[in-house]
């Protein structure tokens, strides 16, 4: 239950394996604490206690009633049905979920006028590094050197490619002053011609229970530089998320980034 001292935290998709993470990561947090679990209709898991006075729940409004904030690691149609109710109750909304069409990008800045939003793909410090630094090396090495990115991840993963692997792709764009959908090249197959100028190419893996790996690779001719992020665990997700979470009460209704909470 919510303490005087703590702000209460709902998890949305709390029986996932990132909800999971996140849960592990907010016990004997000094300043928040788990108020709500939300789950998928028909999930087993319903009505099941997590802590004293929080069940899973597959009722939004329930499961935001003690909560200033909501994380969510869930799916895209997920991730804005219940940001829509986190929105009229006032509740701040972090979430890392991917795979988001730009209708839905479009509907999630409009709701963060009604509430403080924060998406991130990544929520990672050393990934969010390694965005900066491929910006940087697209930038020096211009636009005759070939990007090419490539992405493992465990076999459940639903969407391709991974969020963070778009991240980087857009990273190399804003680096060489592109735009990224003039020059993002997702599937090679067939008779495809020489590479065109400019490309950046993205390819993905998939397999295990890998947690997620991202290389970004330069080549040149008769030189190459990769940048490569590997995770061992979730558990530098969930807490990247739940620092977010500290971090956005508060402040006012925006779509924020997780560059201004690591302080980038
Ligand atoms: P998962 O399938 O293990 O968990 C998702 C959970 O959401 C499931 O328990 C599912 O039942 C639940 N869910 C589905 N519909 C729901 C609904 N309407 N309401 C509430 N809950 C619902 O997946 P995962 O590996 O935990 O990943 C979840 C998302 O997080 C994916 O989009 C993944 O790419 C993303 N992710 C992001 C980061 C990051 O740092 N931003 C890190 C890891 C994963």
């Amino acid at each position: 239950m919510t303490g005087a001292s703590h702000a209460g935290v709902a998890v949305v998709g709390a029986l996932g394996r990132m909800g999971e993470c996140v849960r592990e990561a907010l016990s004997g947090h000094d300043r928040l604490e788990l108020a709500g679990a939300l789950e998928a209709p028909g999930h087993p898991g319903l009505g099941r206690e997590l802590e004293a006075g929080v069940a899973v729940t597959d009722d939004a409004q329930r499961a935001f009633e003690k909560a200033r904030v909501a994380i969510d690691f869930s799916l895209p149609d997920s991730t804005l049905a219940n940001l829509r109710v986190a929105a009229k109750a006032g509740v701040a909304y972090v979430t890392g979920t991917t795979g988001f069409d730009d209708a839905q990008r479009e509907e999630i800045a409009a709701l963060a006028q009604q509430t403080p939003v924060l998406h991130a793909p990544n929520f990672s410090l050393a990934v969010n590094l390694l965005v900066r630094l491929t910006a940087e090396a697209a930038r020096a090495l211009g636009h005759g050197v070939a990007a090419e990115i490539v992405e493992l991840h465990h076999a459940q993963k639903r969407d391709a490619p991974s969020g963070t692997a778009l991240r980087l792709a857009e990273a190399i764009a804003e680096g060489r002053d592109q735009n990224l959908a003039d020059h993002l090249v997702l599937e090679r197959a067939g008779d495809v011609g020489p590479r065109p100028d400019g490309a950046i190419g993205v390819q993905t893996l998939r397999g295990g229970d890998n947690p997620g790996e991202h290389t970004v690779m330069f080549i040149g001719d008769g030189e190459r530089i990769e940048l490569t992020h590997r995770s061992q665990t979730r558990d530098h997700f969930a807490r990247g998320a739940v620092q977010a979470a500290a971090w956005i009460l508060g402040r006012e209704a925006r779509l924020y980034s997780i560059d201004e909470v690591q302080g980038s």
